[in-house]
């Protein structure tokens, strides 16, 4: 762990056994933290927060370039520590790694960017400040999809906007994120801002820190199940909160859409992660008149994928993160199955050694069929159908999920009157992509709550004060 600058074991000296996720044989062991080392780490981020808080923007902005730098020139070795922790191709992790050094690079810009206003009042004789400051100690708490990027996308604004954190990441993958603080600490960042705790159990070593009234934001990416566990215990001391939760994102193909690029967009936003992202598209709703073309070159591209373990040259999709996981894609899809859907390609587990599920395309899949509703987490394209754009619309707001929708269509109005009636945070239209450091990333609904990226990243991280002035 990393508490107040220095690297230590946990207070009971216990390790946390870290897994490959291909093989199912243990690679290491990290210290698993007690609340007593939890409460150490908020402490070191408290006496840290005044000294940091009023660290030079253009300092705090410098570090983070720095720790860009680095990532990027160490992006093979941190690709690689990636892949064996959490599974996913060497090319996929190395692109995270790239996704996850753009938020430090952006938060290096936007460090020195914070702004005030000054203003007559209406009635012309008082003035109005209004300056914007830290918010104070966080703590970040991070899933296990995205090991790195989901810490930089938090890590990143809090640090530019001069707050000090505990992080917990999860505990499937901790050591992305202990080379993360690693990068961070050689690029300078004093002792105390970022403290990391390792750990195996988590709501008994987070529960003491959120209810520490020194702790003054808390930011949770990870399930809606555990964003509301969160959220209730934070109302004690109504802590700010940002919350990234899950997804169920819609991808609806219109009768007019150009089927090669939909299909193209649709390996990405479903295959990107082997499916266990939030953002991955979880079903398809495809214009009838088109579903037998886009099902057929779809189910094309899946045949013709490579699994194995990620490490491996010309592998596309390595193993889910889990043996749990893995059990739920697979009762999904035999639900499916039971209620008339029909497997175009896979539709079983891989059975070799770590947690390898088959590339999977449904077709006719029912509307009461679970996968339609549940996040899948796996690398399975449901594929229904609709008849026209009411059906449409009505099909992919049919969750209590809010987070990304995609869309494919060349009628530019179609487009536009689509896109405002999609009740969700983001919306890939003509592109199987949306994440970007530059853009609001974010949900509606159970999605969550608040904004990580773009000009609204910081935002989160800094609380506006008023000062009322008297010139007479
Ligand atoms: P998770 O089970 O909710 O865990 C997320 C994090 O919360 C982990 O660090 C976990 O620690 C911790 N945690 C679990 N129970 C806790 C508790 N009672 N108190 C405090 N912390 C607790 O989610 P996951 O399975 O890791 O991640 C997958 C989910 O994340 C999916 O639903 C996905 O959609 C969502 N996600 C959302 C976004 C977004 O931006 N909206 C991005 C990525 C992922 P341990 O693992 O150590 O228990």
């Amino acid at each position: 762990m990393l508490i107040g600058g220095q690297w230590r074991d946990g207070a009971a000296a216990a390790t946390l056994g870290v897994e490959d996720p291909a093989t199912g044989e243990q690679l290491c062991e990290v210290a698993d933290a007690t609340p007593d080392d939890a409460l150490a780490a908020l402490s070191a981020a408290a006496e840290a927060q005044a000294e940091w808080g009023s660290h030079p923007p253009r300092e705090r902005g410098e570090i983070l370039r720095r720790a860009f730098e680095q990532m990027t020139e160490r992006a093979d070795e941190l690709a690689l520590l990636m892949t064996l922790e959490m599974g996913k191709s060497l090319a996929e992790s190395k692109a995270e790694i790239t996704y996850a050094a753009e938020f430090l690079r952006w938060f290096s810009e936007e460090a020195v960017r914070i702004e005030g206003r000054y203003a007559t009042a209406p009635t012309g004789q008082g003035r109005m400040l209004v300056m914007r400051q830290p918010v104070g100690p966080c703590l970040l708490i991070t899933p296990w999809n995205f090991p790195a990027a989901m810490g930089t996308r938090k890590i990143g604004p809090a640090i530019a906007a001069g707050c000090t954190m505990v992080v917990k990441p999860a505990k499937q993958t901790p050591l992305s994120m202990l080379a993360l603080a690693g990068i961070l600490t050689e690029a300078g960042l004093p002792d105390g801002v970022l403290n990391v705790l390792t750990g195996s159990s988590s709501g008994d070593l987070m529960a003491p820190l959120i209810s520490d009234e020194r702790l003054r934001k808390l930011s949770f990416t990870g399930s809606t199940e555990v964003g509301r566990t969160l959220m209730a215990q934070a109302s004690e001391q109504l802590l700010r909160l940002s919350m990234e939760l899950g997804g169920n994102a819609p991808f609806v193909v219109f009768e007019d859409a150009e089927i090669d690029e939909a299909v193209e967009g649709a390996m990405i936003a479903k295959l990107r992660n082997v499916g266990e992202a939030c953002t991955a598209a979880n079903r398809f709703h495809v214009a009838e008149s088109v579903a037998d073309e886009f099902t057929e070159k779809l189910a094309a591209r899946f045949r013709s994928l490579e699994v194995g373990r990620g490490t491996e040259d010309g592998v596309d999709i390595g193993p889910l993160i889990d043996d749990d996981q893995r059990s739920k894609v697979a009762s999904l899809v035999e639900d499916a199955m039971a209620k008339g859907a029909e497997a175009i390609v896979g539709g079983s587990a891989i059975d070799r050694p770590g947690y390898f599920y088959e590339p999977t395309v449904l077709a006719g899949v029912p509307d009461d069929a679970d996968l339609l509703r549940e996040e899948i987490f796996g690398p399975v394209a449901p594929i229904a159908t609709f008849a026209d754009e009411d059906e449409a619309v009505a099909a992919a707001n049919r969750t209590e999920f809010g987070l990304v929708s995609y869309l494919y269509t060349r009628d530019v109005k179609r487009a536009l009157r689509v896109c405002e009636r999609l009740d969700t945070g983001m919306i890939g239209l003509n592109q199987g992509m949306v994440s970007n450091a530059a853009a609001p990333f974010g949900g509606v609904k159970q999605s969550g709550f608040g904004r990580e990226g773009g000009a609204e990243g910081i935002n989160e991280y800094l609380e506006t004060k008023y000062i009322a002035i008297n010139l007479d």
